[in-house]
């Protein structure tokens, strides 16, 4: 049996890849599935382009699991495509690079006629010196998840949430199980082998194995806007830095990034002063920027491996990953740890980590995830019924079939997420969620749904985003009276 600590894409796919070669497993999260880094990131698919100059090996990683995953997981990818725009205030010598790197990964970059780009697209900013298309997409993170999770089950593995791993235990300098804090009170489960998947959290994780790992955490910054702005995405054509994508999910565009070094795993509160910086960033590329529409904020923090260098900043940490054998450096035999990478390379870094593993166990059955199919997600409003959530088209059978808590019904469904942010539809599926399950506190569920809510609005407090979040208290204090503030 292999205990693997951490459900969000690393842990979920080296979970599936071990259920797959018929290795009994359990993959086991503090919280919901999704909860840390893999269900808080842009939703890019990477073509691998935008580290063609910078990180030749985790382009060409990119440009390989792209195309496997639009084979594997077809249901969970949009192809987008994606374009590169070098603007004219760019350095041209980066262009050169790119193009030699793109070529050296093998990822085809085909140019395009700046006249054309700007008259297909004329948000964008008119001082277009060259752009070229790549095969960029996107990847909806919660759907995979939830196809990754359910492929487990159906090969007998176990997905056990909101437990966290408090201790892990060796005989004879080997792992022998781990110790889990759940609702039910603890629960000790006995295992040949553990594969710390813990994101940003792999450090304090490496900790338990009695092997510290040197862990460099940054957090990162988006923007969501109300519409799906472009139907593709756009980068921008210079080294990686700060506010320079723009990627359409669903019906949404998301901003991103910026890279701040931080100690701790959990997200950071949002300074105002750096959504500021974002917005400044991202109208170089779109000057229009102010008239979209803003929903919220949100941020997600990096779990890049240091090494033994240590980098000046986080854009000099290699986005490649690393999969470490703690009997190798200090740790017990059996104890594994898998730390950096992607979230379009996490079936790669499963791959990797369970042949390490599969060894370990003397297991000769080989990966077959590269050939794997990955079905669709579910389809929805199958019978006419009254939808809870209008903006994301969320009805009560789609909620039903969501086996989890409120944040699980949330981040599967999209419910709450759209324009309203939940002003009304927050209230109709606590509603709903009483009904299903009496035992839960309504009033404790509409406070953490608000304020989960408030959380990413009072950032962005401009504009329509403004008028909605009056409209949400004016909702709440006349309509409804509830009696306190957030
Ligand atoms: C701002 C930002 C934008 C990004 N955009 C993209 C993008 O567009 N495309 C892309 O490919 N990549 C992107 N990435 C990178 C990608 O999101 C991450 O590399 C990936 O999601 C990491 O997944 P993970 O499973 O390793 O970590 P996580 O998703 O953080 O999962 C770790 C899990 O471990 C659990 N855990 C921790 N400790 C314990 C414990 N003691 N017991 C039980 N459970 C525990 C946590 O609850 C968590 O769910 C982005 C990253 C950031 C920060």
């Amino acid at each position: 049996m292999v205990v693997v600590i951490g459900a969000g894409a690393t842990g979920l796919g080296v979970a599936w890849d071990l259920a797959l070669r018929g290795v009994e497993v359990t993959v086991i999260d503090q919280s919901g599935i999704g909860f840390g880094t893999s269900g808080r990131f842009h939703g890019l698919l990477h073509s691998g382009a935008r580290y063609a100059v910078t990180d030749p090996t985790a382009a060409q990683d990119c440009r390989e699991e792209n195309a496997r995953l639009r084979t594997i997981a077809s249901g969970a990818i949009e192809d987008t495509g994606g374009i590169f725009v070098r603007t004219q205030d760019d350095d041209p010598a980066f262009e050169t690079a790119w193009l030699e790197g793109c070529n050296r990964a093998g990822i085809p970059a085909t140019r395009l006629d700046p006249q054309k780009v700007r008259m297909r697209y004329p948000e964008v900013t008119g001082r277009i010196a060259s752009a070229y298309t790549v095969p960029d997409g996107v990847l909806e993170g919660f759907h995979l998840m939830q196809l990754v999770a359910q492929d487990i089950t159906a090969h007998q593995g176990t997905v056990l949430t909101h437990h966290h791993v408090s201790a892990v235990t060796t005989v004879d300098g080997r792992v022998a199980g781990v110790t889990a804090e759940g609702p039910g009170g603890q629960v000790h489960l006995h295992c040949d082998a553990v594969v710390n998947a813990a994101g940003p959290w792999a450090g304090r994780v490496a900790e338990l194995l009695g092997d510290p790992i040197p862990m460099h955490l940054s957090y990162g910054l988006m923007l969501l806007f109300a519409q799906r702005k472009f139907p593709l995405v756009i980068n921008r054509m210079k080294a990686p830095g700060d506010g320079d994508i723009f990627v359409p999910h669903q019906r949404v565009t998301i901003l991103g990034t910026t890279d701040i070094a931080q100690d701790s795993p959990e997200a950071p509160a949002i300074v105002q002063s750096e959504v500021e910086r974002l917005m400044t960033l991202g109208r170089e590329l779109i000057p229009s920027l102010d008239s979209w529409r803003v929903l919220r904020a949100f941020t997600g923090v990096r779990p890049l491996y240091e090494g033994e260098t240590h980098a000046a900043s986080s854009r000099e940490v290699s986005r490649d990953f690393k999969v470490i054998d703690h009997h190798a450096r200090h740790g017990p035999a059996g104890a594994f740890s898998v730390v950096g990478g992607k979230w379009t390379t996490f079936r790669l870094m499963a791959e990797r980590t369970s042949d390490m593993v599969a060894g370990y166990l003397k297991v000769s059955s080989p990966c077959v995830t590269a050939e794997a199919r990955l079905g669709s997600p579910p389809a929805k409003m199958a019978a006419p019924e009254s939808v809870l959530c209008e903006c994301e088209r969320v009805c009560a059978s789609d909620l039903r079939a969501v086996k989890g808590s409120v944040d699980e019904w949330r981040t599967a469904t999209w419910f709450s997420m759209g324009p309203c942010q939940g002003t009304f539809c927050a209230h109709r599926v606590t509603a709903l969620r009483h009904a299903v399950f009496p035992e839960e506190d309504p009033d404790e569920m509409i406070r953490h749904l608000r304020a989960e809510r408030a959380k990413g609005m009072i950032p962005v407090l401009w504009g329509a985003n403004a008028r909605e979040y009056a409209l949400q208290q004016a909702v709440r204090f006349q309509t409804l009276e509830e009696g306190e503030s957030l």
